[in-house]
């Protein structure tokens, strides 16, 4: 299996550590672990992962310090593995550049999908991207729904394309604010909800329970089209 991906898992505590070993080599994963940030870097320089997991409280540091040091020679998904209800935790380490997160404790199921989104996950190339029944043509700004064409206003454009531009990730509010309407509206959480709003009902099938446009409550949102 010297083909598998390979994973390195920065985790202290050792029964979470057992539990992620067992359950990712029954998924065929190539593992290499770490308890601490210093290796934790040494080692990700060494084998250049395909994707990290990192916990954030571990004995040398907060896990966040990694995730510049990591983004600045490695673009492997990292998934942040977090206490249940951190949120603030949550958007700082997806500002910072992860690109996801698990809670704490996590269902093996819920870990593996969200794994292997981040794998899967390939940035559109080409200029038109297709989900469902939607196709997004970037360069002639048209968007079109069962054939049909589908008037978009430009923010509303904008917003879908920076969402579609990330597959998987999770976007932080202020990230989406930032792109969509600049630095100056980093407070306005309502042209996020109503423009979200607006997308998902023209886009989504049941616009209550979006499949493509997701909510990431407290953080962000999610563009994907993987069942997570
Ligand atoms: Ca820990």
């Amino acid at each position: 299996m010297t083909n598998a991906p390979l994973i390195l898992i920065v985790e202290d505590d050792p029964k979470i550590l057992a539990v992620l070993v067992v359950s990712l080599e029954a998924e065929g994963y190539r593992l290499q672990l770490t308890g601490n940030l210093r290796d934790a870097l040494t080692q990700a320089q060494a084998r250049q992962p395909d994707l990290v997991l990192l916990d954030l409280g571990l004995p040398d540091g907060d896990g966040l310090t990694l995730i510049p040091k990591l983004r600045s020679f490695s673009s492997a998904p990292i998934l942040v593995l977090s206490a249940r209800g951190r949120e603030v935790d949550k958007i700082a380490a997806l500002d910072l550049g992860a690109d996801d997160f698990v809670a704490k404790p996590f269902f093996a199921g819920e870990l593996h999908a969200r794994m292997r989104a981040g794998l899967r996950r390939v940035r559109p190339v080409g200029t038109v991207v297709t989900f469902g029944e939607v196709s997004v043509d970037c360069e002639n700004r048209s968007v079109r729904r069962s054939g049909e064409e589908v008037h978009m206003t430009p923010t509303e454009f904008k917003l879908l394309t920076t969402l579609i531009g990330n597959p998987g990730k999770v976007l932080t509010q202020r990230f989406l604010l930032n792109a969509v309407w600049g630095p100056q509206n980093l407070d306005q959480a309502q042209y996020l909800r109503v423009y979200m709003t607006q997308l998902r009902r023209k886009l989504e099938k049941d616009p209550a329970r979006p499949t493509y446009l997701r909510t990431e409550t407290g953080v962000g949102y999610r563009f994907t089209f993987d069942v997570i």
